[in-house]
């Protein structure tokens, strides 16, 4: 499931589209459009170049311009979201060279920007404003790479979860999945059940430092790297070992998600 680092990655996939105007929309399944039709898309879109894309969390934001000036807050954006297993590529651009799951292609003349998903849980919304693209991320928290100390625990700590729970909900940190959350609370040394109002100050620092910094090793690989120094390297094999202790890890359900932690290295 693409988490901040995946998204992160197909905003670097989408930069190279940036200044390219749209020839031509090519949609195979409108069943990825949220809230918008293929006509809506098309009539939209075509002509319209590429700006500089940004993200928040899990979600992507291309805002389009007329060629050869800048966005201006009366002009569209796409806003993707890519679900469980949606993914931003370049595609050659040949015949017969699409794949079944492409289900909306953007012709620039940098290419074909394909917009690929399996199971179509999410996909892309046609935002005709700047207005409207603000009402869209309205209820995602601030960004995980981002966030400062003081708002990270003011909203974690805010309301009785455990600290697992708070973490994956975007509404308070956004970027953070089930991947993520599982290999941060394992080097913060952090059961995945402790109640966030049983963190002291010093918990709450390193549970901090260590988002960040488990976050930016993570972004220049576009994925969760499964590095086995790291315990999502270990999650998927059976009988595997904690990285730093060697003791067997634990598999459970924390809020409906399959959690794998150390039981020496994060006691409850
Ligand atoms: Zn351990």
């Amino acid at each position: 499931m693409p988490e901040l680092p995946d998204v992160e990655g197909f905003r670097r996939v989408l930069r190279r589209a940036a200044g390219h105007p749209v020839e031509a929309v090519d949609v195979s399944d409108a069943g990825v459009l949220r809230d918008a039709s293929t006509a809506d898309f098309r009539r939209s879109l075509t002509g319209l170049a590429f700006g500089t894309p940004r993200r928040l969390g899990k979600w992507l934001v291309a805002p389009m311009h007329a060629p050869g000036r800048r966005h201006r807050t009366d002009e569209p954006s796409v806003v993707f979201h890519f679900g469980m297993t949606g993914e931003l590529l370049w595609c050659p651009g040949e015949p017969d060279s699409r794949h079944p799951h492409d289900r909306v292609v953007f012709v620039t003349g940098a290419g074909e920007l394909c917009f690929r998903d399996l199971r179509k849980l999410q996909g892309l919304r046609l935002a005709h404003e700047d207005a409207a693209c603000d009402e869209i991320l309205a209820g995602t928290g601030p960004d995980a790479e981002a966030i400062g100390l003081e708002d990270f625990r003011g909203r974690l700590g805010a309301t009785r979860r455990q600290v697992k729970t708070a973490l994956m909900d975007q509404s308070t940190v956004a970027g953070l999945g089930n991947l993520l959350v599982d290999e941060i609370l394992w080097r913060a040394r952090l059961h995945p059940t402790t109640p966030t109002r049983a963190l002291a100050d010093d918990d709450w620092r390193h549970l901090h430092r260590r988002m960040r910094s488990t976050v930016r090793a993570a972004i220049p690989t576009g994925r969760v790297p499964p590095r086995s120094s790291w315990l999502t390297g270990r999650r998927d094999q059976d009988g595997s070992t904690c990285p730093r202790c060697g003791t067997p890890v634990r598999r459970t359900r924390v809020g409906g998600r399959a959690t794998v932690w150390c039981p020496r290295c994060q006691p409850s």
